[in-house]
């Protein structure tokens, strides 16, 4: 009796590992294609850096025309909810990270190289546990979990490493005809990988972010096939890895430390290991402390935040890039209008330690990103939103023609659009007085009944046929019929002799029509109100 009887009474069924190998051959891609992928588990809601992790896997897939795939890595069968992958899927592809391969959605996939989905990988992973079992590489282990929870106690009490390793490996060097009488005995067991590793040898590892490591060797024999028959997650990278042909694993640095046990598994079934490339997580600053970002008490942290706040997906991206890379920010400096595709991003400028998540910034990009938009995907956009999140918005905005309109005011027509939308979750609020007249009114240093005598004035002479010009140089003869200073420079050269200038006599009108001192443009603004509701709203005042 020898290895190879023992792993056929474990595997009887399983095909000969040539047959996966033939089936998912090497892929034909130009040179220096790179194939990535994201692998999350379908645990709950998306998180943000699953997100993050896509959007930079893709990126380098696709800048070197090789192939990005998600595979869905669901063995971990108590932690699955229902739904997860539709969720996981969907938010990729709301966010335009959308897979060459893979799973598409909870039931569909596409590729050559699948299934996609662990849970239907069984069959694969039985395959290369028997030859390596064959092989000697793996043992079937009957320890139960009260002899493994009393070695572990011991560990800690005589302060020694924990884990199954050494002496501890009890298992390990059971014959296998021992073995097989055990099993044929109905005693339980799972599937362990005999390390072949030193722990006082050091491996060195050059990773593709964090660049060179130095690691203790693996000596653990870890679990490759769970009680419930199905892999663990480092026996299933190892095998999906290798027969999807990833060349850069690129994923969350929690992974880091179990670098050396990869490595191993990949040398020690013949595999050539893939490049890793370990992404440091988004952090949070937590009044001073840094610590992950958290779906519990960040509600950034789930991706579909961004969606309810009316966030665009392209604005979280570049935002998200931005943190990725130092150079983004000024690669878009000079790049205004460019599509963030083209943007050359580089792993090793990745930052080795988190970025920290700062709304702020995120804002900023996203006002950028919204700058660059037409009123009429402005509109679009918004009324799309409210539609699903703002009655209230959506019922200003059924007017579509005027509507846009009020969008268009420094944005038609303008080279330097404002920027002062960042969600569609401030429209309300920013364009509520192009549609409803505003009932707060502050005008600043001019009191009431200043503020009537420049609006009488003005009504004598408002015609809304005036263009531009026409509309200020009569700001300017209410500003001197008024008391006030006609330009702004000779104020400034004795302020002493008027109580303002014209700036404060606009202001009048402006905080009349809109109740805000700060607006886009008056002249455009009014114009959009159009005369009856201008006139009346000054005439109300
Ligand atoms: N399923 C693993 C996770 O959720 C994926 C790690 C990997 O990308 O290999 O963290």
């Amino acid at each position: 009796m020898d290895f190879k009887d023992l792993a056929d009474l474990i595997f009887p069924n399983a095909k000969p590992v040539e047959y996966y190998e033939e089936k998912y051959p090497s892929r034909d891609l130009k040179e220096g294609a790179v194939v990535t992928r994201v692998a999350p588990s379908p645990t709950g809601s998306t998180h943000i850096g699953t997100l993050y992790q896509a959007l930079v896997a893709r990126t380098i897939a696709k800048q070197s025309e090789g192939v990005f795939f998600v595979r869905i890595e669901d063995t971990d069968t108590k932690r699955e909810v229902e739904g997860g992958i539709d969720n996981i899927t969907s938010s990729l592809n709301y966010f335009g990270l959308g897979p060459d391969e893979g799973m598409i959605s909870g039931s569909e996939e596409k590729g050559n190289y699948g299934p996609y989905k662990q849970s239907s990988r069984k069959e694969i992973y039985e395959s290369f546990a028997k030859k390596l079992i064959s092989e000697g590489k793996a043992y079937p282990c009957f320890c139960t979990e009260e002899e493994l929870t009393a070695d572990r106690e011991k560990q800690e009490r005589i302060k020694r490493r924990p884990g199954y390793y050494g002496v501890w490996a009890k298992c390990r060097n059971i014959s296998p005809e021992k073995a097989i009488e055990r099993i044929k005995a109905g005693e339980k067991y799972v599937i362990r990988f005999k390390s072949p590793g030193n722990e006082a040898r050091k491996i060195k590892v050059s990773d593709g972010i964090k660049g060179k490591i130095t690691f203790p060797e693996n000596d653990l024999d870890i679990i490759i096939i769970k009680s419930d028959g199905l892999p663990t997650y480092h026996f299933a990278h190892c095998v999906d890895d290798h027969l999807m042909r990833t060349t850069h694993v690129i994923r969350g640095d929690e992974w880091l430390s179990s670098v050396p046990l990869h490595i191993q598994l990949f040398e020690q079934s013949g595999f050539k290991a893939p490049k890793y490339c370990h992404i440091a997580p988004i952090m949070k600053n937590d009044n001073g402390n840094k610590r992950k970002l958290s779906k519990r008490k960040d509600p950034e942290a789930g991706v579909s935040y961004f969606a309810e706040i009316g966030v665009l997906p392209e604005a979280v991206k570049e935002y998200l890039l931005n943190i990725a890379n130092s150079q983004f920010e000024s690669w878009r400096k000079g790049n205004k209008d460019k599509s963030i595709e083209e943007f050359q991003f580089q792993l090793n400028k990745m930052s080795v330690s988190g970025a920290l998540f700062d709304f702020t910034k995120l804002f900023d990009v996203s006002k950028n990103v919204i700058s660059r938009l037409s009123a009429d995907e402005v509109y679009n956009y918004s009324y799309e939103w409210a539609n699903k999140y703002d009655e209230e918005l959506a019922n200003l905005l059924k007017d579509k023609d005027y509507s846009l309109k009020v969008f268009g005011i420094e944005r038609n027509n303008s080279n330097k659009p404002r920027k002062d939308l960042a969600k569609w979750s401030d429209v309300k609020e920013n364009i509520r007085y192009m549609f409803e007249k505003p009932t707060e009114f502050d005008f600043g240093k001019i009191d009431g009944d200043e503020a009537k005598k420049v609006i009488e004035e003005y009504l004598k002479i408002y015609d809304i046929n005036d263009d531009k010009q026409t509309w200020f140089d009569k700001m300017k003869d209410v500003a001197e019929k008024c008391g006030y200073a006609r330009e702004v420079k000779e104020f400034k050269a004795s302020p002493e002799k008027w109580p303002g200038h014209v700036g404060d006599v606009s202001t009048v009108i402006r905080v009349a029509l809109t109740g805000r001192q700060n607006t886009p443009d008056l002249y455009e603004i009014m114009q959009v109100l159009g005369k009856d509701e201008v006139e009346k709203r000054l005439k109300d005042m």
